[in-house]
Order: C-alpha cells, then structure tokens, then sequence
C-alpha cells in the first residue's frame, strides 16, 4: 500500500464549498492528483470532546452545524460510507500509544470534514471516518495523537487535519479574498511556514509562546490543534510544504500544507 502524504487544511467559512476560490481550487486540484486513499481520517476542529474519540458510523450522515448560511448549503450532502474498521484501528493505535480513547458509532461527519472533502475527493466514494479534538488539552497532547496515528499514514491511509491556520471570528469582516489582511495574521503565517518547513515541531507546539501574536490569531485552541496532529503523524516525513496561502475575512488563514510531501512526487517538486 502506497504511503501517503499527511494534509492540513483550513477549512474556512462554510460558505467555502460553494466560493472556493483559489484555497478551494489548490484543493480540487490536489485531490486529482493523490493515488486513491484506501481509506480517509479527517481530524475536525469542530468535534470537541474530553478524550479523542473516532466515529464507527457505515454510513455517516452529513451534519450541517452552522446557522444563518444559503439554504443551498443545507442541502449538500456528502455519502461517503463509513470506516468502521479503521476507526477500531485508530482506537487500537492511540491506546497502544497510552492515550486513552472513545468510539462514536453514531457520529456523522460535520462541516470541518465535508467541506474540504467535498473539494477534494468529490465522488465521496472513499471510506471516511473522524476523529475529535480536545480543546483544553492542548499542543503536546494533540502532537502525541498524531504520532500514534503516523504508522497509518504509512499504510495507504489520507489524515486530513482541518482547521485553520488563524481563527479570530471576532475580528472577521466582509472582505474580498487576500484584501484588507491584518498585518498580525501575515506574520502569524510567515512564522508558522518557516517552522513547519524546517520541521521545528518543537516551536509550532509551543506556539503560544514563541509565535508572534499566537493568542490574537488563536484566542481559543480548537482550530489550529487538528495541525498538531497532522505534524506529529508527518513527523517522519522529509519534505513538509505550504501548498497554498490565501486570507478570506480579513483574518482568516487559508493555508494549507502537505506533510511528508514527498511520498507524493507529482506535488512534492
Ligand atoms: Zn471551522
């Protein structure tokens, strides 16, 4: 089974699968250009729970958590069966690993996953399965889940890590993409491509620390932890990459990046 690159995405609004604009069209075209996964893991910001927990649903169903948006968003749907099997092994992996775990066996798959998704592989043929954050457990512990994970990577299994490279909704305006960028949300970026790219994982967990205006971009954690994750799952991995960067809102990072690209080499040059 052909090893896989890890991604990370941001997901942005929900509005997103219906403007993708430029983030949406790297997306499109990476998909085309991935080997078919055996199987699909997606790390959701927008599943919290106490401990990681991974959904068993064979058929999951698309929860549209968001208010106020286009009906047209509301009727998309993204049937892509299930992954029962491989949630069993994620739970398997993580205990393995001393992390403690939980499955759901009803939990569908909720707009962090479907809206990259329904970019991505838009046939939603491949089996897909999630897997939770915990909000308040913060950096290290999300790192250490994806290194539990990294071995299935390995086998033929796409870890999708979705989130956002910054997330202050309370800063977010109407603004046409890449226009009226806060000067923080650049250097937030910048900082975060320089670390990821010299694989000083080190630094990205301890971000709120060392990044530059790491609790503006982030005042809570939930939508950058998924990226701990996908780091810990690469962290094997030889060549990590910023396939795209765009700003929507103002403040909303686009960014997303391909860890172990080089297990992929149609993208990796
Ligand atoms: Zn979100």
């Amino acid at each position: 089974m052909t090893a896989l690159p890890v991604l990370f995405v941001s997901h942005g609004a929900p509005t997103f699968v219906l403007e993708p604009g430029r983030a949406g069209a790297t997306l499109t075209a990476l998909g085309r250009s991935l080997p078919k996964p055996a199987a699909i893991l997606v790390v959701s910001a927008h599943w919290e729970t106490d401990r990681p927990t991974v959904s068993a649903a064979t058929q999951p169903t698309t929860i549209h958590d968001f208010y106020g948006f286009p009906p047209a968003l509301y009727q998309m749907r993204y049937p892509a069966p299930g992954a029962p099997a491989l949630a069993t092994r994620v739970q398997a992996a993580l205990v393995a690993a001393g992390i403690e775990a939980d499955i759901d066996p009803r939990r569908g798959l909720d707009h962090g996953a479907w809206v990259p998704l329904t970019l991505i592989w838009p046939d939603a043929d491949i089996p897909v399965t999630q897997l939770s954050v915990q909000p308040d457990a913060g950096a290290a512990h999300h790192y250490a889940v994806g290194q539990a994970l990294a071995a299935l990577a390995e086998a033929g299994v796409m870890i999708v890590a979705s989130g956002s490279v910054t997330h202050n909704l309370r800063e977010f305006r109407m603004q046409p993409e890449d226009a009226g960028v806060e000067p923080y949300i650049t250097e937030f970026r910048d900082w975060l491509r320089a670390r990821i790219e010299a694989h000083d994982d080190a630094a990205v967990v301890a971000y709120r620390e060392q990044a530059p205006h790491a609790v503006r971009a982030h005042p809570t954690e939930e939508h950058f932890l998924p990226l701990h994750v996908a780091l810990g799952a690469a962290a094997d991995g030889a060549t990590h990459r910023r396939i795209h960067d765009s700003v929507t809102f103002g403040v909303i990072g686009m960014d997303a990046y391909l860890l172990a690209a080089e297990r992929l080499p149609a993208v990796a040059g």
